[in-house]
C-alpha cells in the first residue's frame, strides 16, 4: 500500500499542477539541462525556426513533462501532449501531426512504448516534416506525401535502452535528467509550502527533502501528507519533529526508502545471501513487474550505492546491509 502512496507514477496530477514551475528561471535543479535548453530555445527564437527534436530521459517524477511544457512556453508556441501507448494506430498520430501549427511542441510521454507501425509514420515527420500515407490496397495502393508544419517533438522516456536506434538517432537534443540534491529538493519543498500557504520551518522542509528519494514528485506528495498531519495533529506548522514523525508513520525511512524498497533489499539480503540474484527472480518473488523494478525501484537504490548491478544479477552493497541492520555474510573463500 505504501508503494501506491509513494510511487511517482500513475497518480492524479491535479494537485501537482499548481506547483509546477512555469518558466526555466523558476525551475529548480538540473542546472546543466536548464542552461543548455535556454540556449537552444533562444537560438530557435532568433532564427524563427522550430527547435530541434528533444528527448528527456530519466526516472519518473524528475520533471520531464514539466520541462517540455516550459520549453513550449519559452518558445512561445503551442503545446500538444500524448503518450506512446495512447497512439495505437498510424492514423492517431497522423491526426495530431496534421493539426499542429508551425513550430508547435508535440510531447510524447513513454515514447519507448510506441507501436512500431506508428513509429514508422513518425520518421519522415521528424526528418522532412511530411507524412507518407498509403491510399488504397493491393496493386492499386499508392503513397501520397502530405506536408506538415515544422514542429518540435519532445519525447520522454524512463527507459532509454528500450528506444529503437533509428528513433533515438532522430533527436538532436538528448537530455538525461538526474536525481535532485537535498538542497534542490529543499528549495522545491519550501516553494511548494509557500504556494500552498502552509508555514514550514527550515528543519521541516529539509526533513521532507532528505526523504524524497531525490524526486520532486515524491517531495510534493510527502509535503502534502506531512501538511495533513500538521493540520490535524499539530498547530499547522511543518516542523522537523512533525515531519519526522509523519514520514515515519507513512513508512518512509531515514534514507527516504519506502516499504517496497526495503522489501526488495531484504529479499536479496535474507533470501539470497546478498546476491547476485537475477531480475526475473526478484520480480517473481516480489510480485512486481520487472519494469517497475527497473524503472522505479532500482535507479534510486543504485544511485545511493545500496545495490550493484553485475552481469550475474543484483547484489547488496555494504551500505544496504548497514541500513537494514543485517550482518553481511563473509564472502566464500574470503
Ligand atoms: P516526469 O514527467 O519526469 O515524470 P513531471 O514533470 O510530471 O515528471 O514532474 C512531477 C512533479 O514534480 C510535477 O508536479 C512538477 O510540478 C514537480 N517538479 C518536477 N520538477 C520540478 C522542479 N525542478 N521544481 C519544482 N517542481 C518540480
Amino acid at each position: 500500500a505504501d508503494r501506491s502512496d509513494l510511487s511517482p507514477e500513475r497518480q492524479p496530477e491535479d494537485r501537482d499542477r499548481a506547483l509546477r514551475p512555469q518558466g526555466l528561471a523558476e525551475f529548480i535543479g538540473q542546472a546543466e539541462a536548464r542552461s543548455n535548453l535556454a540556449v537552444f530555445v533562444e537560438s530557435a527564437r532568433r532564427r524563427g525556426e522550430a527547435m530541434d527534436h528533444t528527448l528527456f530521459h530519466g526516472p519518473p517524477g524528475l520533471g520531464k513533462t514539466t520541462l517540455a511544457q516550459i520549453v513550449a512556453r519559452e518558445l512561445g508556441v503551442g503545446f500538444r501532449m500524448t503518450s506512446g501507448p495512447v497512439l495505437a494506430k498510424a492514423g492517431d498520430l497522423a491526426a495530431i501531426l496534421t493539426n499542429l501549427e508551425a513550430h508547435d511542441v508535440l510531447f510524447i510521454d513513454e515514447i519507448h512504448r510506441l507501436n512500431p507501425v506508428v513509429e514508422e509514420v513518425l520518421y519522415p515527420a521528424l526528418e522532412d516534416f511530411a507524412l507518407d500515407l498509403v491510399i488504397g490496397e493491393g496493386p492499386a495502393a499508392r503513397t501520397v506525401r502530405i506536408e506538415l508544419q515544422p514542429f518540435t517533438l519532445v519525447g520522454a522516456t524512463t527507459r532509454l535502452g528500450l528506444l529503437t536506434t533509428p528513433l533515438r538517432d532522430r533527436f538532436g537534443i538528448p537530455i538525461r535528467l538526474q536525481f535532485y540534491t537535498e538542497d534542490e529538493l529543499y528549495q522545491i519543498v519550501a516553494r511548494g509550502a509557500r504556494l500552498m500557504g502552509v508555514p514550514a520551518d527550515e528543519g521541516g522542509a529539509r526533513e521532507i527533502a532528505r526523504r524524497a528519494r531525490g524526486t520532486p514528485r515524491i517531495a510534493g506528495r510527502l509535503l502534502r501528507r506531512v501538511v495533513d498531519f500538521a493540520v490535524v495533529e499539530g498547530d499547522g506548522t511543518v516542523t522537523q519533529a512533525l515531519a519526522d514523525a509523519a514520514l515515519t508513520r507513512l513508512g518512509v525511512d531515514g534514507l527516504g526508502l519506502d516499504g517496497a524498497d526495503r522489501r526488495y533489499l531484504r529479499l536479496i539480503g535474507e533470501s539470497y545471501g546478498g546476491g547476485p540474484v537475477g531480475i526475473e527472480t526478484l520480480s517473481a518473488a516480489l510480485s512486481e513487474s520487472r519494469d517497475a523494478l527497473e524503472e522505479v525501484i532500482e535507479p534510486y537504490l543504485l544511485q545511493q550505492g545500496l545495490i550493484q548491478r553485475t552481469p550475474r544479477g543484483r547484489m547488496l552493497a555494504q551500505a544496504a546491509w548497514r541500513h537494514l541492520g543485517l550482518q553481511a555474510p563473509r564472502s566464500p573463500g574470503a
